[in-house]
């Protein structure tokens, strides 16, 4: 490890990573490895009705798949666990005790009815709606006589008069003015910590440095700021980095596609080309480079390279990111991630050595992998059925049915099919029949994959072979003659 900066990946494990988490991860992971810091994994599962032990695993596969391995988390153990928040509670009772006996908090017996009338009469006379105080100052007697009521007090903190500033890594110098944060709850009547404050104890505890996250929470800083202050512990640096945006910059929901890691994932994203363009959306490289390895991102990542604005995430510039990416891997590891596509599809992946040319064929055209799986249906279908209207009409023209009559009697002549005799073939069928170009190839590739558009012909028929072929074009005139 070596140095003194320690980050925290902090999610609420209510289901599988949201896009704008997995960033969160990444960056922190990011500026962790490029200091030679530690990346601490802290699971905030105090939401007993939200948070599922299932989801903790789908964080794992998660992080996991993206290969950003944590150093401290609840799985691996470390210094300053545990790292599930459910299993501190007894910590936070602790804190909460802290500030309860130095008067930093106080306990509240308002009852949520008192609290919603409180905030209407509010409202109506046009007032900031924030908790008035009410048990601010309770005599001793006051307290026995609620208790003696049977209700349980929540934890307030006493927010305190004045400016709270802090200087953010991304955004600059903020500053917040107090009189518009009310006492707000620390600890719920059961004795279960709110957010802002198992935060803080955790941040503390476990030596977090650097607090990097979602400019969501900007406005949870100062309240967590005035906490770190009560318990009179040192305060961390913040970042918050801004949020992400869909194309019509309205901010990124399921409205526009996929949100979640792992339907990018199961539809053959590569967790490299989302390492590469998760970081871009908030950070850029001085060179203006695109491609980046995860290795130049760690060596060149620095806060002061992360815009301000909001980033907006344009879907066509992922797809041609993982095309590259595609492009760029060894055909063996996509034949392994596709595999299991085309068996869901029904192929017959018997043959290793097929599914892997089908691949290498492939890899050179498509975005995704599961595009494969309509790409490779000409190359697992026993006979051809033309749906298209436009190559039935190819098919049906006089030229085309010269042009398959011909290469069929070709077919039919040679012993075995191989791009080169496949191009000596055309040639002669050009020849014989003085049909050329479109005329000439179009009806070839209808023939033998019911389409028109597809793989290079040439590729096409070597992984039919020549009895497929001669099979489908005698298919094709039997039936259009
Ligand atoms: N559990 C919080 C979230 O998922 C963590 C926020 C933080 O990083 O402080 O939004």
């Amino acid at each position: 490890m070596g140095s003194d900066v320690r980050v925290r990946f902090a999610p609420s494990p209510t289901g599988h990573l949201h896009i704008g988490n997995v960033r969160t991860a990444l960056l922190n992971w990011l500026f962790a490895k490029h200091s030679n810091g530690t990346f601490v994994l802290r699971i905030e599962d105090t939401d007993p009705e939200r948070s599922k032990d299932e989801y903790i695993g789908l964080i794992y596969d998660d992080l996991r798949w993206m290969k950003l391995d944590w150093d401290e988390g609840p799985d691996v153990g470390g210094l300053y666990g545990p790292y599930r928040q459910s299993e501190r509670f007894d910590i936070y009772r602790r804190y909460a005790k802290k500030l309860l006996d130095t008067g930093k908090a106080y306990h509240c017996y308002c009852t949520p009815d008192e609290l919603d009338t409180m905030r209407k009469e509010a409202l109506a006379r046009n007032e900031s709606a924030n908790y008035p105080g009410t048990c601010r100052n309770l005599t001793d007697e006051q307290k026995a006589a609620f208790e003696k009521e049977g209700r349980k007090p929540v934890v307030r903190f006493r927010v305190p008069e004045g400016d709270v500033k802090f200087n953010d890594l991304v955004k600059g110098e903020i500053q917040f003015d107090t009189s518009n944060i009310g006492d707000f709850v620390i600890m719920r009547q059961e004795g279960i910590p709110m957010y802002n404050f198992a935060a803080v104890v955790d941040d503390h505890l476990m030596k977090i440095s650097h607090v990097i996250r979602g400019d969501d929470h900007v406005s949870n800083t100062p309240r967590q700021i005035l906490m770190f202050n009560a318990l009179e512990v040192p305060l961390p640096q913040f970042a918050h980095i801004p949020m992400i945006l869909g194309p019509d910059r309205q901010r990124l929901s399921k409205r526009h596609g996929a949100t979640s890691l792992d339907e990018y994932r199961d539809n053959g994203y590569l967790a490299e080309t989302l390492v590469n363009f998760l970081s871009l959306l908030s950070w850029s490289s001085q060179s203006g480079d695109e491609i980046l390895s995860v290795e130049r991102l760690i060596e060149e990542f620095d806060f002061g390279r992360v815009s301000k604005s909001a980033a907006v995430f344009n879907p066509d510039k992922l797809n041609w990111m993982n095309g590259q990416y595609i492009r760029n891997t060894e055909t063996a590891t996509l034949t392994k991630l596709v595999l299991p596509m085309f068996q869901q599809a029904g192929y017959d992946i018997s043959n290793k050595e097929r599914i892997h040319q089908i691949v290498t064929v492939l890899q050179e055209k498509v975005e995704f992998l599961e595009q494969m799986v309509g790409h490779a249906k000409i190359f697992f279908q026993d006979h051809i059925s033309i749906t298209d209207p436009e190559a039935r009409a190819i098919i049906h023209k006089d030229s085309a049915q010269k042009v398959l009559w011909s290469f069929l009697r070709e077919l039919r002549s040679i012993g075995q099919l191989d791009i080169d005799i496949f191009r000596d073939i055309m040639k002669h069928v050009q020849k014989e029949t003085g049909i050329m170009g479109k005329d000439l190839w179009m009806p070839v590739r209808v023939a033998l994959t019911g389409e028109i558009h597809g793989p290079e012909l040439p590729s096409v028929i070597s992984l039919l072979g020549k009895e497929q072929c001669e099979k489908f074009v005698q298919e094709i005139v039997g039936d259009y003659r």
